[in-house]
């Protein structure tokens, strides 16, 4: 006989984007013409054409691979040195952090290794994630057994839960139990938050203190705007010494359907062994990469190579202000209608919260029917997320001022 993983029964049935799809599915087969009016602002995915540095670099690359002398078969698992050595003297070096290319594993996106990195961790860790939050951290953890079942609200037994709200700025406060990782992301996805050096010093601090690991999450890096927010966590000192860093270039170059990211291991990160012996995680990650990943396709890493050219970067700019331009809108038009607005200026997601009694799928189902927008409602991000919805940035210029005017005409 066969057993399965149950830990897989535990995860909610109505996940967030497949309630939200059956949702949508339901009102537009019976509204026609609000199906063709449709505007979605609810999945966090990029619309806009992929930037010609990388489209010309990952034709040169298919190329070389049509010709015997240039042709390449498995590359190293770890991703090839000129993607590394670009990304750490381009993402790591202009900030000051000393992050070294053997420190850079390459991979097919940030979503699997935030996943994966689970297996180089025992289960006995205490795990803290904040709420709301990227539905993934905590999936990962039920699916590989690290939690109780879940209660009415969604909240899973054995996790710490770590709440953000706008009274701290959506940076949790640090816990008062002990636990040994930490999820964090900033900017944040849902609530497009930032951390401050002085927020993500504490952090750090106590990671250390504790001998817990920070695994953050930097996806949204790339939309920083503000002076004086940090962009990694290794621009803290003394985070090579307790943090793993995820990035990608899904929302950075517009990669979400060409698949490429990394995430920072360094060299002196250590975890303890039962015995209490202290163990560099380096090698471990090193070694469950090559063993369940033999990397990420040529033709994508010289197209993710080409987004740090010159030519790359100026376009990538030119991406991130299209959809930061969005936000301003998409904000300034909440603003208008009485709403309280957070995010949307360091990242492409604005937090808003629902009008006083109204809840968030309450408030999904409105926006569907009277706006024939979609939305994401807070609630499917965490119990600390109810009452508000998530609004994102990504679309083209058109569809967000038509949102804009539909969120004036609505009735508040
Ligand atoms: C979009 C996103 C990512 C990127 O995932 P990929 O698998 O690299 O596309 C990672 N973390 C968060 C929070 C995101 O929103």
């Amino acid at each position: 006989m066969a057993y399965l993983n149950e830990n897989y029964f535990k995860l909610k049935a109505g996940y967030l984007f497949p309630e939200i799809a059956r949702r949508v599915a339901a009102f537009t087969s019976e509204n026609r013409e609000a199906a063709a009016r449709l505007i979605r602002c609810g999945i966090g995915d990029v619309t806009e054409a992929l930037p010609l540095a990388a489209r010309e670099a990952m034709k040169a690359a298919v190329d070389e691979l049509g010709d015997r002398a240039t042709f390449r078969g498995y590359g190293p698992e770890q991703g090839y040195s000129f993607l590394r050595e670009a990304i750490a003297e381009h993402a790591y070096a202009p900030l000051g952090c000393k992050i070294s290319a053997e420190e850079i594993f390459i991979s097919d996106g940030s979503k699997c290794d935030t996943g994966n990195i689970l297996d180089i961790f025992g289960s006995q860790n205490r795990i803290a994630i904040t709420d709301p939050v990227y539905p993934v951290y905590v999936d990962t953890n039920v699916m590989c057994g690290h939690t109780g079942e879940a209660d009415e609200g969604g909240a899973y037994g054995g996790l710490v839960y770590l709440p953000c709200l706008p009274s701290n700025g959506f940076v949790p406060a640090l816990p008062l139990e002990k636990v040994d990782l930490i999820y964090l992301c900033y900017p944040n996805n849902p609530t497009g938050a930032t951390a401050s050096y002085e927020e993500l010093s504490a952090w750090v601090s106590f990671a250390r203190e504790n001998q817990a690991i920070i695994l953050f999450d930097a996806a949204y890096e790339a939309y920083i705007t503000e002076p004086g927010v940090p962009h990694s966590i290794f621009e803290i000192e003394g985070a090579e010494e307790c943090a793993i860093e995820f990035r990608s270039f899904s929302k950075h170059g517009g990669f979400t359907g060409v698949r490429c990211a990394y995430t920072v291991v360094p060299k002196n990160l250590m975890a303890s062994s039962a015995d209490g012996k202290r163990h560099r995680l380096h090698p471990l990650w090193a070694r469950r990469q090559s063993t369940k990943f033999n990397g990420v396709s040529y033709p994508v890493q010289r197209a993710a190579e080409a987004l740090f050219s010159p030519a790359g970067q100026a376009e990538v700019k030119a991406l991130i202000s299209h959809y930061l331009g969005n936000a301003t809108l998409l904000r300034e038009a909440c603003v208008a209608a009485g709403l309280e607005v957070f995010g949307g200026i360091n990242a492409p997601y604005i937090w808003v919260r629902c009008p006083e009694g109204v809840k968030s799928w309450e408030l999904f189902d409105r926006m569907l029917q009277e706006a024939n927008v979609v939305i994401t409602p807070g609630a499917g991000f965490g119990a600390a997320g109810e009452g508000y919805f998530r609004i994102s940035a990504f679309n083209s210029r058109a569809n967000v001022e038509e949102v804009a005017r539909r969120l004036a005409a609505m009735t508040w």
